[in-house]
């Protein structure tokens, strides 16, 4: 094995700057590997593989995959019921890891210790040519989960804060720590600006780090103004863990390409050209115990119209659109943040799902499924709360709806800005 496949830290540091061909030849063997363990030992795959007419060992890299079906997550959530985990696997010994849950299908994800560490390195890496440095402490708000134990002693220390805790305790944690750089869904650093000019500048970060939510091109600079530092946005997902990252040397997002093989798919299921738009779907290449071949993320992406000569050749896309959760611009240049409504709606009794969509400017439209019982009272306790949110001057409905409709194959969007005026990072 070569320094290329990862037995040496320089090895793997290196991989970005590597030639491309040599990217997908490190692709083209971890997709075959891929194959042949889900036939082999993932129930539901070796059903998927069987009805797809093909044999694992007929899947050689990459160009092959086109001959497997794309799978969506709710096929892959049922796939529950058959197995989706390698047969002979001591899931005591595995992370055990759940999608976010915004979408509605929650899809349970476990990963060996040893695949934990390897997309924690990429993620690492990523965060290194964003600007990290070993010595540099990062706060992260996010979600308690197994890795979230502060780290404080040695290099790449870090700090975290639970962003469910109630909003003032979440400020007054924030604001007792001293870090270098922030990472933290913008929804949450938007909530926190207000109050932050001063702090920000006296702390003299170097960066923060960005994800999980749409970046708006407005919040990215009221951001950089306050923190007086550059923002870097990261693209991952629950299952996959980091998929692309915002580079800040060509401005394009690099797809992790050692850590995930991406295709951006045309309506037809053809590979969209330079400067094209399409449906993303990804292989994940270092998940044997779960694995996820042809997964449809649910967010549409664009490919970046030509190279920019950045010295990091890891293919590049230049949006990322439809990420299941949107900002709702509100009148007078105000926003409303989706994780509040969320938060909001997910805690409000007799809602059994919910999808808000801002059918104009100034209306916003809740979807809900009830549960047995959801009465007038119901839907006026969920009128409130939203009107609450959304302030003066928006218009809220509630729809009750026996389902909220789902368009084939794709994910629901919990929360839908009006396409009007909506402005896109
Ligand atoms: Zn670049």
């Amino acid at each position: 094995m070569s320094g290329f496949d990862g037995l040496s830290w320089a090895g793997f540091l290196r991989r970005p700057f590597a030639a491309p061909e040599r990217v997908r030849e490190y692709q083209d063997r971890r997709v075959q590997a891929l194959a042949r363990q889900a036939a082999a030992r993932v129930p539901f795959y070796r059903r998927w593989f069987r009805e797809a007419g093909v044999r694992a060992e007929e899947i050689g890299g990459v160009a092959d995959l086109k001959r497997l079906p794309v799978l969506n997550k709710t096929e892959y959530a049922r796939g529950k019921a058959e197995g989706l985990v390698a047969e002979g696997t001591d899931e005591r010994r595995c992370f055990e890891l759940y999608s976010s849950g915004t979408t509605g299908e929650r899809v349970r994800i476990l990963r060996t210790r040893a695949e934990e560490y390897t997309l924690y390195a990429h993620r690492l890496r990523a965060q290194m040519l964003s600007g990290l440095r070993p010595w540099d402490v990062r706060l992260r708000i996010g979600l308690p989960g197994h890795k979230t134990r502060a780290h404080r002693l040695g290099v790449f220390r870090f700090e975290f804060v639970n962003e469910e805790l109630p909003f003032e305790a979440l400020r007054a944690e924030v604001f007792g720590k001293h870090f270098d750089i922030l990472g933290a869904k913008p929804g949450l650093i938007e909530l926190l600006l207000p109050d932050w000019g001063e702090r920000l500048r006296g702390m003299k970060l170097k960066r923060v780090f960005t994800g999980a939510e749409l970046l708006t091109g407005d919040l990215r600079r009221r951001i950089e103004e306050a923190a007086g530092c550059r923002v870097v946005d990261f693209y991952g997902a629950m299952e996959v863990n980091l998929m692309a990252w915002e580079c800040v040397r060509c401005g394009l997002y690099h797809f992790c390409d050692d850590g995930v093989c991406a295709e951006v798919l045309r309506e037809d299921g053809s590979e969209a050209g330079p400067g094209e738009a399409g449906r993303l779907v990804v292989t994940p290449l270092h998940s044997f115990i779960t694995p996820m071949i042809r997964y449809e993320i649910g967010d549409v992406v664009r490919r970046a119209a030509g190279p920019r000569g950045c010295a990091i050749r890891f293919s590049t896309i230049d949006r990322i659109e439809g990420r299941t959760i949107d900002y709702l611009p509100l009148p007078g240049g105000r926003w409303l943040s989706p994780i509040r409504l969320i938060e909001t709606l997910q805690n409000t009794p007799g809602v059994r799902r919910y999808q808000v969509v801002q059918t104009a400017a100034a209306e916003i439209e809740v979807r809900v499924e009830p549960e047995e019982g959801f009465g007038e009272e119901h839907a006026g306790r969920v009128r409130r709360s939203v009107e609450e949110l959304a302030g003066e001057g928006v218009r809220v409905q509630v729809r009750v709806a026996e389902r909220i409709a789902r368009p084939p194959g794709r994910k629901v969007k919990l929360v839908e800005a009006w396409r009007g005026e909506v402005q896109r990072g």
